[in-house]
């Protein structure tokens, strides 16, 4: 993988333009197609941006991303380009604005290389649910990249973007990170904004990116967060210096290590390499301590309901008269919504409508929703107390490393289980990121989590960068 720093170092020496490297990803996408990590590929557009950042390089004005080419999750809409979420229901939409990510990678001059293949509206966490088919695991194409962002962490690890975004709702960027053997960070809950990413569950939907380094994952964060008017959640609180708080050292630093993600489950190599990053951060000098956040166990259930929830009314808009597709024999005005949905929805998407519906229903309503509502802030106040004493955690991102392919597709609960240790930041609000620090015994990649306080992204980055260089291969 060519991080930003080589490419910056090319770039100074005269032995590569932003045009070249841009050409060199081209090439490398059309040589891996086999992996479906692409929707779109912008093999024009993305010259074109190239040549014009080549042009401002050489009168000094171009921007802090320049030579980064980054691909994007395809649910961020990009003016004048299609945007599918994955899924057969936006046929033919084409998106009429920028999102505001889009926006700013675009003034920073990175170049969009193209749209990343996803688990249909980001429901997932195999990219098997995608309505133009499954995404393949390059270390072992039977395997699945993990979810719902595979395209994103794909086109990273296969040396087909510097960078990619993705979004995470329970775990889309951190999970598929682990899978893949590189850097994913969901960012605190309205800290890069919102506006043009086709919403999930809108009040725990984050983006963020993928990089093969920490410290490109730093870059990208710096360049998309921060307040937007267009995004009535986006935080005003101060973007800090990210690359700055990259200072290599852990010394003095309180990191809790919470029992309740260390239980059943849990593969024994994953373990092992979360045990032996904790003995690298106590070799750096940081103080490690057990901790507990005792309503742990419920945060898979309390997710589903509420995701659910926000996802069914969210999706109520996809009905055949607004958005791309619409069933072509419907005979009135109830059967066009009807048909329409029946075929434009694939059926992980269809089995979260009907949940949703359901816990929100008049007669289950306190049973499921306003009772997980509770627990969220239960859990919320459980991170609230650990980051009283610690100044940061250490978790395992992922129960297991990449499964094969149709593995959990018959049985969406083994499915749920995979974000195990991944929805809790999403109902707490808080930043994650998954940094990888080894392989298994087959070759899979192992990443470990960071779990920070709210909008301290630079603590969580800066342990990971200690992990990177400790055990990056
Ligand atoms: N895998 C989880 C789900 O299916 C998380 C998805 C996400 O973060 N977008 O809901």
């Amino acid at each position: 993988m060519r991080d930003f720093d080589d490419i910056r170092r090319d770039l100074a020496a005269g032995t590569a333009t932003v045009e070249s490297i841009t050409r060199d990803y081209l090439a490398s996408i059309g040589r891996q197609s086999g992996l479906n990590a692409f929707l779109a590929v912008f093999s024009e557009s993305a010259v074109e941006a190239a040549r014009e950042v080549d042009r401002k390089r050489s009168n000094g004005t171009a921007g802090s991303l320049a030579g980064m080419v980054v691909s994007v999750k395809d649910v961020l809409a990009m003016k004048g380009e299609r945007l599918t979420c994955g899924s057969k229901i936006l046929d033919g939409f084409i998106a009429p604005y920028d999102a505001t990510v889009i926006a700013r990678l675009r003034a920073a001059d990175a170049v969009l290389i193209g749209k990343c293949n996803m688990d249909e509206f980001a429901m997932g966490s195999s990219t098997e649910h995608s309505a133009f088919g499954r995404v393949h695991l390059p270390e072992d194409e039977a395997r699945v990249p993990g979810g719902s962002s595979g395209g994103s962490a794909v086109a990273v690890s296969a040396g087909m973007s510097t960078a990619s975004l993705g979004s995470d709702t329970g775990g889309s960027i951190r999970q598929p990170a682990a899978f893949t053997g590189v850097v994913g960070l969901k960012p605190t809950y309205g800290r890069v904004s919102r506006y043009g990413l086709v919403a999930f569950a809108s009040s725990f939907d984050t983006i963020g990116p993928f990089a093969s380094r920490v410290r490109d994952a730093a870059h990208v964060l710096q360049t998309i967060a921060g307040y937007d008017p267009y995004d009535a959640t986006s935080s005003a609180v101060p973007v800090p210096e990210y690359a700055s708080a990259l200072t290599g050292e852990v010394k003095g630093l309180k990191i809790g290590i919470p029992r309740e993600y260390f239980g059943p489950g849990l593969n024994d190599e994953i373990r092992s390499a979360v045990d032996a990053a904790l003995r690298t951060l106590r070799e750096h000098g940081a103080a490690v301590t057990e901790v507990s956040l005792p309503h742990t166990e419920y945060t898979i259930a309390a997710y589903y309901v509420l995701a659910t929830a926000e996802a069914s009314s969210n999706l109520a808009r996809f009905d055949g008269t607004r958005y791309g597709f619409r069933a072509p024999e419907a005979a009135e005005l109830n059967g066009l919504y009807v048909r329409s949905r029946t075929e434009g929805f694939g059926p992980e998407v269809q089995r979260r409508i009907m949940l949703g519906t359901y816990v929100l229903s008049a007669g289950y309503y306190d049973a499921y929703y306003r009772k997980a509502q509770k627990v969220r802030r239960l859990i919320a106040q459980d991170f609230d107390r650990v980051f009283a004493a610690v100044d940061c955690l250490l978790t395992p991102t992922t129960p297991t490393t990449a499964f094969r392919a149709g593995e959990k597709t018959d049985n969406p609960l083994a499915m749920y289980l995979s974000d195990i240790y991944t929805t809790s930041a999403n109902l707490a609000g808080i930043p994650g990121i998954s940094v990888p620090v080894g392989r298994d015994r087959r070759g899979l990649p192992i990443g470990v989590q960071i779990l920070g306080k709210k909008f301290d992204e630079s603590t969580i980055l800066r342990v990971a960068d200690v992990l990177e260089s400790a055990h990056a291969q």
